[in-house]
């Protein structure tokens, strides 16, 4: 009978040198994998990791040559970046191979150590080149960073030399820590790199810019606004912007600024500076995202743009207009009046006398609306002399009520005010918002008929003021909706019947985006209309600068 237990080979017990041996190999391992990670963990220069990491791998597995490749996705190629030990320079002119190809792309696409032994006879070699360097053997190992292949470490002997599986697990192990490394010095230089590259564009663009951060320290400050406010960069870093000479008209407003509650999405402003110049700031708030939904804040940023030459264009344009509005109104005058002395002066006036004088006297009071009408949306349009004065929307409200009350009463249309007394006190141009609003309650008179209703509402709606004007007069298609707002557009079945300039609602829209608020249109043809505006709460800054 076979003895099968003696059939099988024993496996012999390892004696007490050989398992010491095996431990002291171990140990070998652990510390080269060690000393390679402590190596290229030392620095975020790109090119000091790759030397690091080749003279690493060299000193724990005794081979003659190492090498780096780094994958270009771009290209989808694989980059020789660095070598050590070689016997021909393959970096300078950087040796590149398809992905996929050769022994270091095989390594790439199949995420996998490729061995091979002389290379002399290696039909999977891709650069011919490479034959020169007569190696006898080599190890190509995958390099991993973020879950994917970004490179091949390579270990070269120009002797036969038979790498073991510890040595390739080490080769493993090293590889991927040199992956991260890399990775992270890669990181890193394309974050100096965009940072250089912003740092540039800061500094060379002509807006002067200053940012703090939330504690009004200053933290950044360009070139052009050294230059514009006469600071020095190294002075200023660092010092709370309440200490550096800036615009007082700038610090009130900024202070203003920073103590508002509205001031979360950045504000315009104009800061007249004492010789003459004006500059347009617009500081607004500065965040990153500190979570998924979160933002958290880091400060403020303000730009400065000269706009004094804008300023002077946008004068003379208005003077010119100006000008040329009180030249045509003198002759109008004249001829008006002179129209209205033959008036009385004719005591039995033939129909055709009448008519006649009647046309002539409607075509001088059209030819005034419009020049007013034409004078208004230009000097709103300007943003000339708009003033930013504390208005109580319900005594404004309540005063164009009492302007327009007799005037609804001629075509017995009756009048509802309703208004939120809590209204906040808004900042604006009074004189202004009083012209929008009557525009808007003008027109309800006028398109409305007789013995309709009209009513004119103003409340809080999601931390925004909503005045709007309610009729229920003929209501206007949807297709004329989207341009009733443009200048001279006028709504063709209304034209013959009421008379206007079609620059009423222009006017409107002006003066309510100059208030940094949105108009709005919400009408049904036979159901009547709503023209309104929404204000954004804005109860203790405003944009423009009152230049009275
Ligand atoms: P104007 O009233 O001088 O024509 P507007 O700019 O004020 O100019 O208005 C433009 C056009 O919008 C008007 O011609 C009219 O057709 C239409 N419109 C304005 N308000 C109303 C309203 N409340 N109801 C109906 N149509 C209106």
């Amino acid at each position: 009978m076979i003895d099968k237990a003696k059939s099988k080979p024993r496996k012999s017990i390892p004696s007490h040198e050989q398992l010491m041996e095996e431990v002291k190999r171990q140990t070998g391992q652990l510390s080269a994998i060690h000393t390679v990670t402590t190596a290229v963990s030392q620095t975020l220069d790109l090119n000091v990791t790759l030397q690091t990491a080749l003279e690493a791998v060299l000193s724990v597995i005794p081979v003659d040559a190492s090498g780096i490749s780094m994958v270009d996705e771009a290209a989808g190629e694989l980059v020789l970046r660095a070598q050590r030990g070689w016997k021909n320079d393959f970096v300078s002119e950087p040796m590149r191979i398809k992905l996929g190809q050769g022994l270091s792309g095989q390594a790439v696409t199949n995420d996998e150590v490729v061995i091979t032994g002389d290379l002399t006879n290696e039909p999977r070699l891709f650069v011919p080149a490479i034959r020169e360097e007569q190696v006898k053997a080599m190890v190509l190992a995958p390099m991993h960073a973020r879950g994917k292949v970004v490179g091949v470490l390579s270990v070269m002997s120009y002797k036969p030399y038979i790498f073991d599986e510890t040595e390739i697990a080490v080769m493993r192990a090293i590889a991927d820590q040199v992956g991260v490394a890399l990775d992270n010095a890669r990181l890193y230089e394309s974050v100096r790199e965009q940072q250089s590259r912003l740092q540039a564009v800061l500094q060379s663009t002509a807006d002067a810019i200053i940012a703090t951060d939330n504690y009004g320290n200053i933290n950044l400050i360009n070139h052009a606004a050294e230059t514009l406010f006469q600071l020095d960069l190294q002075a200023v870093v660092g010092r709370s912007w309440h200490d550096i000479p800036l615009p007082p008209s700038f610090n009130k407003k900024f202070q203003e600024a920073l103590d508002s509650e509205g001031m979360n999405s950045g504000l315009t402003f104009d800061v007249p500076l004492e010789n003459g110049h004006c500059l347009a700031a617009v500081v607004s708030p500065v965040s990153f995202q500190a979570g998924l939904n979160e933002q958290e804040s880091e400060g403020w940023v303000a730009v400065f743009q000269d706009i004094t030459h804008m300023k002077e264009a946008e004068r003379a344009r208005l003077q010119f207009i100006q000008t040329a509005a009180h030249d045509l109104r003198n002759p109008l005058a004249v001829t008006l009046s002179a129209l209205t002395m033959l008036n009385k002066q004719i005591h039995d006036p033939t129909p055709t006398q009448q008519e006649v004088i009647d046309i002539a006297l409607n075509g001088i009071n059209r030819m005034q609306d419009l020049i007013d009408d034409l004078m208004d949306i230009e000097h709103i349009d300007s943003g000339v002399d708009l003033r930013s004065e504390p208005v109580s929307l319900p005594d404004l409200l309540e005063r164009c009520a009492v302007d327009m009350r007799p005037i609804f009463e001629r075509r017995e249309q009756s009048f509802l005010l309703l208004v939120d007394q809590n209204l906040p006190i808004f900042f604006g141009d009074e004189r202004w918002l009083y012209r929008a609003l009557i525009n808007l309650l003008s027109n309800a008179h006028k398109y409305t008929q007789r013995e309709g209703t009209i009513t004119l509402r103003a409340e809080w709606r999601a931390s925004e003021i909503v005045i709007q004007v309610e009729d229920d007069g003929p209501g206007i298609p949807l297709e004329a909706q989207a341009r009733l707002f443009e200048r001279f557009y006028r709504v063709r079945h209304t034209e013959e019947k009421v008379q206007g300039t079609g620059l009423g609602l222009a006017i409107v829209k002006s003066v309510v985006e100059k208030h940094e608020g949105r108009v709005f249109v919400n009408s049904e043809p036979g159901r009547g209309s709503i023209f309104g505006m929404i204000l954004p709460r804005r109860d203790t800054v405003f944009i423009y600068e009152s230049e009275s």
